[in-house]
């Protein structure tokens, strides 16, 4: 089992990247538009149009996840910081990724341990993203299905969400470069969503955890100061 902490290096690359993401999201779209144009052409054979509008198609799914990945994340001017109840925005983002993981053939389960009345400071839509990027991940992971285990506990200073897949595991490389911009190792992957996620922790002057074992799964334990 391989563990690492999440580097503060990394993290000071985020303020650098909001360029750089409109720039990824508006490649996709002008691809996207130039396939569009040319299955409108007279001269384009109708196999060919509906080539060209798979691909437009795929283009646009590319830009919505680069969105899905950052965008709360990228609205800075909109930061707030409020009292939140640590389980309800869990189940809030369990509830939002429900659906993925039915069709993934994934079961989530939440526990608690003496977490009722507990808050942590910070913003509700970061903190949310932050937990949804990693629990897709870990559907992810498990291309046959699987559990996905989520598990939060409570002291009087401070609360540990564990989040556990049964997936395919990384590699040390892979832990050393995860959080890294664009590191992903997906077809489809935008290799933001893990970098969002750890920024947002460091914001909330929380940390992450990761453990994996290639062949059997992944955990992450996030910590943060209870309000
Ligand atoms: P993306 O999901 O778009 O690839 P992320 O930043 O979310 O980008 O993740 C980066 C990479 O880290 C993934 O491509 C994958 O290789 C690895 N990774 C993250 N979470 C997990 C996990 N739970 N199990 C296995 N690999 C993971
Ligand atoms: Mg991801």
């Amino acid at each position: 089992v391989l563990q690492k902490l999440m580097k503060a290096d990394k993290l000071e690359i985020v303020s650098h990247l909001a360029a750089s993401i409109s720039h990824e999201v508006r490649n996709p779209l002008t691809v996207s538009r130039g396939f569009m144009q040319l299955s409108a052409l007279e001269s384009v054979s109708s196999h060919m149009k509906n080539k060209y509008i798979e691909t437009a198609i795929q283009e646009l799914d590319r830009a919505a996840e680069i969105i899905n990945d950052y965008l709360m994340f990228a609205k800075p001017a909109l930061e707030k910081n409020e009292k939140l109840s640590v389980l309800e925005e869990v189940h809030h983002s369990v509830n939002v990724i429900t659906p993925l993981a039915n069709m993934n053939n994934v079961k989530i389960s939440v526990t608690e341990l003496n977490c009722e009345k507990h808050m942590i400071l910070g913003d509700a839509k970061k903190f949310q993203q932050c937990i949804i990027n990693i629990l897709k991940n870990g559907i992810e992971s498990m291309s046959n299905g699987g559990q996905l285990r989520i598990n939060i506990s409570c002291t009087n200073n401070s609360i540990d969400i564990g989040i556990r897949d049964q997936g395919k595991g990384m590699s040390e490389e892979q832990i050393n470069r995860l959080g890294e911009p664009y590191f992903t190792t997906k077809e489809k992957g935008t290799g933001l969503g893990m970098m969002v996620s750890f920024s947002i922790i460091k914001g909330m002057n929380g940390i992450i955890n990761v453990s994996s074992e290639q062949g059997k799964g992944t955990s992450f334990t996030i910590k943060l100061p209870a309000s």
